[in-house]
């Protein structure tokens, strides 16, 4: 038995085999054929072998994703079939008499290079998936298999996770989550949250040590991983998941109750999600409401923006299933650690100062208008309201204000419904929360989204690990802003909410009552957490923070 320490993203026990998730590869070195024949016939192996994994991927995501989602194989496939591909690898093994994964890589990163200069977006995006297919055909001659694919219910380890990476994982065989690296506050970190599943990051074990069906304990309520746990061990850590489900058992009875304190204090308790799929958990958990979906990961994963009419039968969709339920569409938050490479070109010394979120939108309507039509579309069915990430400015309202005319305009023409929902800002920048009076006059709502607010109001990179110790989410400076940006809505006669992952905060429950939050928005499986907090919490009493 091994124990490694590590820091807990989403608190729970979980017990099940191991399953290392391969990273993908680094660059292959430059290496001699001994046999250039016997290279072809390893090469033409492994093409069929990438042809008939991309097939049965294509089939697996028609099947659950529709059509949209399987695309991408269906391309995937035609580019390992393309005759220049395969001639320029063939041709590298004869020429240079070098072993074909080199051939592979050095041809991938030619034709990426050579689509990379087209003027065309859509071509442009193609080096990215030739990258990939590339790589497929190196697992393939490396007798490795695909990352992110396993059969068994595991607790999965990976080096590092990207929130795209996250959102690739299959939910349904997941156990726990255990990544080497990582910050706490990362999108990964917040996606583990929102699965219901316990994650430890920062874990100090080397991947090489350990192998695929190990038993492990992922235990982030001690901050602890345990490699093959002794009997007594196993023992315990039953006896604790038994606990864990009946706590949310009991948890359970507090659905259909009201959010309200003793002395009769009521508050909204809104859930957070990242896409459709989300939302039989927000109604298992009687949410009150969507206080954020970030529709960024609808543009994640996949080479081009989803169209207006694939966003307006997303947003529909989820309007249509929260009935008269508020639904709260953030518009695109891209950028820092949500990447869409075809939106945000290059790298960026800075990310998270960068060219993100409202700053993209409003440079690139191409991107932008899309998603506003949607919003106006689907806000007919539903009780759709929109909020802008963000914010620094009185300018910037203005601007997306216009956007809004122009998109209201263009419907009008068209001839189809639309209806101008509510809309208001995410407070998360210090500029915003100074100027959240004039802020308030423009817009219908309020918020705070703590995670980059902490994030900026400390300097501290929330992507940076090494900075997780200094990272104070109760920092005083955190907290007057907040202050600040409740008493300048309510003054003004706007609602003011708080969306980070400081609304699960129980510790800050009662605190955020007494200044007067009128909504928290955490992620679904910790709706009846929070419940039962504010159930308990006499405002009359003794003061909290
Ligand atoms: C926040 O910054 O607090 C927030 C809710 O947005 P995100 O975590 O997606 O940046
Ligand atoms: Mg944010």
């Amino acid at each position: 038995m091994q124990c490694f320490k590590g820091k807990s993203v989403y608190e729970g026990t979980a017990m099940g085999p191991i399953k290392i998730l391969k990273k993908k590869e680094g660059p292959v070195d430059r290496v001699v054929a001994e046999n250039v024949s016997a290279e072809m016939e390893r090469l033409e192996k492994a093409l069929q072998y990438a042809g008939e994994q991309l097939q049965i991927l294509h089939r697996k995501a028609l099947d659950e994703v529709g059509r949209q989602g399987a695309d991408i194989f269906e391309v995937h496939g035609m580019l390992l079939q393309d005759e220049d591909y395969l001639e320029s690898v063939r041709e590298m093994i004869r020429r240079e008499n070098v072993k074909a994964e080199y051939a592979v890589q050095e041809t991938g990163r030619k034709f990426a290079g050579l689509f990379e200069e087209m003027e065309d977006a859509y071509m442009q995006a193609r080096a990215a998936d030739i990258i990939d297919v590339s790589g497929r055909v190196i697992r393939c001659l490396q007798g490795k298999e695909t990352s992110y694919e396993w059969n068994e219910p595991a607790v999965v380890l990976a080096e590092e996770l990207s929130p795209g990476e996250t959102m690739q994982l299959d939910k349904t065989k997941l156990l726990g989550i255990v990544t080497k690296r990582g910050s706490v506050n990362s999108h990964a970190a917040i996606l583990a949250g929102m699965m219901n599943i316990p994650a430890l990051t920062d874990v100090a074990v080397q991947t090489d040590e350990l192998q695929d069906g190990m038993m492990a304990i992922v235990d982030s309520v001690n901050n602890r991983l345990i490699t093959e746990p002794d009997e007594e061990t196993m023992r315990a850590t039953e006896i604790a998941i038994q606990k864990q489900r009946e706590s949310r058992a009991h948890l359970q009875e507090l659905i259909g109750k009201d959010n309200i304190t003793t002395d009769g204090t009521r508050i909204n308790i809104f859930a957070n999600i990242g896409s459709v799929e989300d939302i039989p958990a927000v109604l298992e958990n009687d949410a009150g409401g969507i206080g954020l979906f970030r529709s960024e990961f609808l543009f994640m994963g996949r080479d081009t923006a989803p169209s207006e009419e694939e966003q307006f039968h997303v947003y529909k969709q989820i309007a249509r299933q929260m009935k008269d339920k508020k639904v709260i569409i953030r518009t695109l938050d891209i950028g820092a650690d949500k990447q869409a490479d075809y939106m945000i070109q290059g790298k960026e010394e800075n990310p998270a100062m960068g060219y993100r979120a409202i700053r993209i939108c409003l440079k690139k309507p191409e991107f932008f208008m899309p998603q506003i039509k949607a919003i106006l579309r689907a806000a007919v069915y539903g009780n759709i309201a929109v909020m802008y990430p963000m914010i620094i400015s009185c300018e910037e309202i203005t601007a997306v204000k216009d956007c809004i005319i122009k998109a209201e305009k263009e419907l009008q023409d068209m001839n189809i419904p639309y209806r101008i929902p509510e809309q208001g800002i995410m407070i998360e920048t210090p500029a915003a929360a100074l100027i959240s009076d004039e802020l308030a006059e423009m817009i219908d709502f309020f918020c705070i989204g703590t995670n980059d607010l902490t994030q900026y109001t400390l300097a501290i990179d929330r992507q940076n690990d090494k900075l997780d110790d200094f990272y104070d989410a109760h920092h005083k400076a955190v907290f007057r802003l907040i202050e600040m940006v409740v008493q300048n809505g309510h003054n003004k006669g706007i609602w003011v909410g708080i969306c980070g992952e400081l609304a699960a905060d129980i510790s800050l429950t009662e605190y955020f009552l007494r200044i007067g939050v009128d909504e928290l928005s955490v992620a679904p499986s910790a709706v009846l957490k929070l419940r039962a907090a504010v159930r308990t919490t006499d405002l009359h009493g003794s003061r909290g923070y």
